[in-house]
């Protein structure tokens, strides 16, 4: 034993923890007025999941924080959250550290889903406030364009920005049906000098997911649901296609073995959502 080690141990641990969930300062959560909550069971009911063509299928049981409460029929929102390995994908296609904090400034104090006027973690801002693989949009493609060397590069997105009947044929066959997203685009166009802060500006608001409730409070004050895992291969050709809700939730099982889960900060945000509102 060292002298620093005999000295922590005669005077108790050198630390102390506390720990804070910011998710909740994120403005995607408090739109949707999202509580955390926290998955007690998780697990698979298929014995094909993980073989080739077998669909994992997860049940969850939730353990819903105080105050709230559910009705047969109910539906249970989930606000997830982006895998690292796309927000990896982020910061190496735009040379960002991923240990940066972010500033964002919203002109005219116009509202917004992003955190705005104090620093913010960038991972966290990719994660929980943005959709990263919807099909990209016109305007994103418009955006790229402006930002390319003239070329045909340019006049190809330009086009397929367009809204002709031809270019909207042609963007409905290379992009929309194929599931391109604007990050993929983007990769595929190293050159292209959009700044991040545009590409952020650009990304859709992370939407909930809703899962139907299998359970009934009569019998459970825990609601279940049953959760089909989408990961295919990707409509593009290129890889797999992770649904982002689907894989969050799937990947909860681990953490929903530790005693200290509630306070894991993959824990998903819930919100309750009638059966008349789906
Ligand atoms: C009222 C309601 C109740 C629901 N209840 C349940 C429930 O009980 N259980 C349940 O499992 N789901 C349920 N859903 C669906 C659920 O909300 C999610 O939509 C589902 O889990 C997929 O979300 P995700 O985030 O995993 O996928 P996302 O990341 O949102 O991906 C979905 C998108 O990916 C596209 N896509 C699909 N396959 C591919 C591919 N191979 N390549 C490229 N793109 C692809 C789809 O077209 C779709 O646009 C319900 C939906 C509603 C509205």
């Amino acid at each position: 034993m060292t002298a620093a080690s005999a000295a922590s141990t005669a005077a108790g641990p050198r630390l102390t923890m506390e720990l804070e969930n910011r998710r909740t300062a994120s403005p995607v959560v408090r739109s949707f007025r999202a509580v955390p909550a926290t998955v007690r069971v998780n697990r698979e009911l298929t014995a094909r999941a993980g073989t080739p063509g077998g669909r994992s299928v997860r049940h969850l049981e939730i353990a819903l924080p105080a105050g709230v409460t559910y009705q047969v029929g109910d539906h249970l929102g989930v606000l997830p959250r982006n895998h690292v390995a796309l927000l990896n994908r982020v910061t190496a296609r735009f040379g960002l550290d991923a240990g940066q904090y972010v500033t964002l400034h919203a002109r005219g104090g116009a509202p917004t889903h992003l955190p705005t006027g104090e620093p913010y973690p960038l991972l966290a801002v990719l994660a929980g406030c943005v959709e990263l693989q919807d099909v990209a949009t016109r305007p994103q493609l418009a955006a790229m364009a402006e930002h390319l060397p003239e070329g045909p590069a340019r006049d190809e997105l330009r086009d397929l920005a367009a809204t002709t009947e031809d270019s909207r044929a042609r963007y409905r066959e290379r992009i929309a049906a194929p599931r391109r997203t604007f990050l993929e685009l983007l990769e595929a166009h190293p050159d292209c000098t959009l700044p991040f802060v545009a590409f952020l500006d650009l990304l859709p608001a992370l939407r909930p997911r809703y899962y139907s409730i299998s359970s009934a409070p009569s019998v459970s004050e825990e609601p279940s649901v049953t959760v089909g895992v989408l990961d295919e291969p990707a409509r593009s050709g290129q890889g797999r296609y992770l649904g982002v809700c689907s894989r969050h939730l799937a990947e909860t099982r681990r953490a929903a073995r530790s005693s200290s889960w509630s306070d894991d900060p993959r824990s998903p945000s819930t919100r309750r959502r009638t059966r008349t509102s789906p």
